[in-house]
């Protein structure tokens, strides 16, 4: 791994990337702009891959986003799904 862990990563014991196994991972704040005539904000966590880009799904506070992000499961790769199943059933 080129990048070491980030505090975030060990601090909520988040999963390995998904998507991409990093373990660069950090938990990003996000103030919503859809309802402006609230305030304060409302303003949702998730976590983010640095290698990769990919976000974890928004959650209320850091602990939820966390959660959310270790119950992510990668969409299997059809291309790799169809190699893969010609290899186990040759026609
Ligand atoms: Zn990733």
């Amino acid at each position: 791994m080129p990048f070491g862990e980030t505090k975030d990563k060990r601090k909520y014991d988040l999963n390995n990337c998904p998507f991409c196994g990093s373990v660069v991972l950090k938990i990003m704040k996000r103030a919503s702009d859809e309802f402006p005539e609230i305030t304060p904000r409302i303003v949702s966590y998730y976590v983010s891959c640095e290698n990769c880009g990919a976000c974890g799904p928004p959650g209320l506070d850091v602990e939820g986003a966390a959660s959310l992000w270790n119950r992510c499961i990668p969409r299997p790769d059809p291309i790799k799904e169809a190699i893969k199943r010609n290899r186990n059933d040759p026609k």
